[in-house]
């Protein structure tokens, strides 16, 4: 078999050594490999300039025209990487060149025989200068992310609320506008207070539907309501990738802190305002607190009780085996604590004489519930349409009654959803309602409700340990008309 050498240094030897001593030393390794398996060598092509470009090997492109020339039956080089390199077409033009000469690749490890098309040597060849392609594509990808990204272009799928479109030659987004309705009330929502889970419920009952799931969840509203791209701008790298060592070794996202975030203003139209959407990011700022499943709000002074001392929130806890709870300053060693229910009782006496003179629904909060009705009407709608077509495919027989049966079942579930959230609204505002006060909606109210109004009226209140008791300072917000 007439073998050939191919002797070419790689990169990072290049650089370790410059005296030729790798190629030496490669030489005998494949010398010895050759006296191993009876070969004669015939030639040797050593290549002295290290170019990555295939054009820029004189000694390949010599190789490569004498196997075409059927002087050459087998190569042997170090690893199937020295023969590699390049772009794939280039190393699809050594590959082919030598699988039609019918060439065997002898490493010291392995001897590759491209002819043998079911030769699993042969895939694996295949694979390798794909993985090695791949990597490539994936860095000239990740320049394209990004300069499109800094251009306000948009590539990745299309956020709840938009649909992806294109400006010229830049992917972008447009608004879809029973979407985007549905998201301005998400942050106005949370704006006003309400939790994501709430926020989810009523979208549920409305009828949205997510991109990637059936409905909404507490964690879906969240992503939305943390993500940039709905006031116009556009953030990429926001998300890194950890690969886990060992042996099944995986991939993990991981959220960059917010600094290294890259942000561009898009050429995508916002849905919501820069203003509001920051308000919304206190909000979810404060609400971060207690872990999942522990959600269930308690305490009607929460995020407003801070301690004089050291500044840190005030942390209602449950008394063990007693009813009622106690107010505590998390900081160690800094002040005792005091009864919960007594601290409540002070508070709500300085503090509904003020409610009192305030109409039950605060400035601003006429046109946000306006809207929602407007949103929950339309889903009613859309409900009455779906049960009126529901009973022609019966009549038509195009369902059966089972299955017309089990249709209806998950209409009515909606409709149900529906109607508790109608049922939230306040009654359409008479002269009567407006005679309303906040001291009168308090009756009744949940300790999330009532937080929301203490909310609204007061900025904090310092609780201060003093010897024999404690007091509260209560800083008001300033209202308009109060
Ligand atoms: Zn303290």
């Amino acid at each position: 078999m007439k073998t050939f050498l191919y002797l070419r240094k790689s990169r990072a030897e290049d650089l370790a050594d410059s005296a030729g001593d790798t190629l030496r030393r490669h030489r005998e390794a494949l010398e010895e490999t050759a006296r191993a398996l009876r070969l004669t060598i015939c030639g040797v092509y050593e290549e002295v300039v290290s170019g990555e470009d295939l054009y820029a090997r004189p000694e390949m492109l010599r190789l490569l025209r004498d196997v075409k020339n059927g002087l050459c039956e087998a190569v042997l080089c170090m690893d199937v990487d020295r023969l590699g390199r390049g772009t794939m077409s280039q190393q699809g033009v050594i590959l082919e060149t030598f699988k039609e000469a019918g060439v065997r690749i002898i490493t010291p490890q392995k001897t590759y025989d491209l002819r043998d098309e079911a030769d699993e040597d042969y895939t694996e060849l295949q694979t390798f200068f794909a993985r090695k392609e791949l990597k490539l594509i994936k860095k000239r990808m990740r320049r394209g992310l990004e300069r499109t990204a800094a251009e306000g272009g948009y590539l990745a799928n299309a956020p709840f609320g938009y649909e992806k479109t294109r400006e010229g030659r830049l992917p972008t987004l447009r608004a879809v506008e029973e979407e985007a309705a549905f998201v301005r009330e998400m942050f106005a929502a949370c704006a006003r207070g309400e939790s994501c889970a709430a926020i989810a419920a009523f979208l549920n009952a409305c009828g949205a539907k997510p991109r990637r799931s059936a409905a909404f969840s507490r964690s879906a509203v969240a992503a939305i309501l943390r993500n940039p791209v709905y006031t116009g701008e556009v953030v990429w790298n926001r998300r890194r990738f950890l690969r886990t060592g060992g042996e099944n070794a995986s991939c993990r996202k991981a959220e960059n802190p917010r600094e290294a975030w890259l942000v561009a203003p898009g050429k995508h139209p916002a849905i919501v305002s820069k203003a509001l959407f920051s308000l919304a990011q206190k909000r979810l700022d404060a609400h971060a607190g207690p872990p999942a499943g522990k959600r269930e709000l308690v305490n009607p002074f929460a995020g407003l009780i801070r301690c004089a001392g050291c500044g840190r929130l005030m942390q209602l806890r449950p008394r063990p085996n007693r009813p009622g709870g106690y107010l505590l300053c998390e900081t160690r060693g800094c002040c005792r604590s005091c009864g919960f229910e007594e601290a409540a009782a002070a508070l709500r006496e300085a503090l509904l004489p003020l409610l009192a003179r305030i109409p039950a629904s605060l400035p601003g909060e006429g046109a946000d519930e306006e809207r929602r009705r407007r949103l929950l009407r339309d889903a009613e709608k859309r409900l009455a349409v779906r049960r009126e077509r529901l009973c022609e495919l019966l009549e038509s027989g195009v369902y059966s009654p089972e299955r017309y049966e089990e249709r209806l079942r998950i209409l009515e579930e909606q409709e149900e959803k529906l109607r508790e959230q109608l049922s939230r609204l306040s009654p359409v505002r008479s002269e009567a309602a407006l005679a309303l006060t906040a001291a009168d909606a308090l009756r009744g109210a949940s300790p999330a409700e009532e937080n929301r109004l203490w909310k609204l009226l007061v900025s904090e209140i310092l609780y201060r340990r003093e010897p024999g008791g404690f007091t509260l300072e209560v800083r008001l917000r300033v209202l308009p008309d109060l």
